[in-house]
C-alpha cells in the first residue's frame, strides 16, 4: 500500500468533523467519486487503500471497473435510465439515485430476476431544481412508502445534491429530517466543498471527487 497525501487529508478532515459532532470516522464512509478522471489519477487512491468509489454513468463505470470489480465497492451516484437498470443491478453494490416509481418498478423486477439486490438510496431534490433529479421534498414520504410497500424495496438511505448557489446546511438538515420521519438510516450528502458541513448534519457517507483527484 502506498500513501496518497490527498486521501490522507480528506480522511483526516472526515475524522475531525465526525469527532466534532460526537461520532467517529467509522460512522462516515468516504465515497471517492472517480467519474471523468483518468486512471492515472484514480490508481494512487486505490493503491492507498480506498475501497469505495462512486461513478455517475453505468457504461463508464463498467469499462473502468469490470477488471477490478472484486476489489471495490461501487456506487452509482448519477441518474439511472430504466433501460440501464438490468446492468446497474448486476454491477453496482449501491444505487443512490432511485427517484421515481417507474424506476422503482423496473429495479424491483430486476432484483427479483437476478436474485441480487444492490443497496438503495432515494434521491431527494431538496432545492426543487428543475434540471435536477430526485423526488421533491413534499412527495418524498409517499415515494419512500411506495418503494417499500408497492415495490418491496429496502430503502437504506437518502441522497441529495444541494443547489450550487445556496448554503448547503438547510438542505442537509431537510434530508436528515425526511430520513428520520421515515425511519431511513443512512444519509449520502456532502461533496468536496461541503463534506464537513454535511457530516455536522449527520451524513453517513460523503461523495468526494475533486478534493481527492483534482479538478475534472
Ligand atoms: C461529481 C459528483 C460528486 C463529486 O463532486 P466534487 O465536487 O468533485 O467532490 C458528488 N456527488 C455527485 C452526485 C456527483 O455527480
Amino acid at each position: 500500500m502506498t500513501v496518497s497525501p490527498a486521501l490522507t487529508d480528506v480522511l483526516d478532515r472526515i475524522a475531525q468533523a465526525a469527532k466534532a459532532s460526537g461520532r467517529t470516522d467509522a460512522d462516515v464512509t468516504l465515497v471517492a467519486v472517480s467519474k471523468q478522471q483518468t486512471w492515472e489519477r484514480v490508481a494512487p487512491i486505490l493503491g492507498a487503500g480506498q475501497a469505495v468509489f462512486g461513478e455517475n454513468r453505468v457504461q463508464e463505470a463498467m469499462e473502468r471497473w469490470s477488471e477490478r470489480r472484486s476489489k471495490v465497492e461501487l456506487r452509482l451516484i448519477g441518474p439511472l435510465q430504466t433501460n440501464k437498470a438490468r446492468e446497474a443491478v448486476a454491477f453496482f453494490d449501491v444505487i443512490e439515485t432511485l427517484d421515481r416509481e417507474k424506476l422503482a418498478g423496473v429495479l424491483a423486477e430486476e432484483i427479483q430476476k437476478q436474485g441480487k439486490a444492490p443497496r438503495l438510496y432515494v434521491q431527494v431534490n431538496t432545492g426543487e431544481e428543475e434540471q435536477k433529479a430526485g423526488a421533491i421534498p413534499s412527495e418524498a414520504d409517499a415515494f419512500i412508502a411506495a418503494c417499500r410497500q408497492t415495490y418491496g424495496l429496502n430503502v437504506e438511505g437518502l441522497m441529495c445534491i444541494p443547489p450550487a448557489a445556496e448554503p448547503p446546511g438547510p438542505h442537509f438538515a431537510l434530508l436528515a429530517k425526511i430520513a428520520a420521519r421515515n425511519g431511513v438510516e443512512k444519509l449520502s450528502m456532502g461533496m468536496s466543498d461541503d463534506f464537513e458541513t454535511a457530516i455536522r448534519f449527520g451524513a453517513t457517507s460523503v461523495r468526494v471527487g475533486s478534493a481527492l483527484f483534482g479538478a475534472r
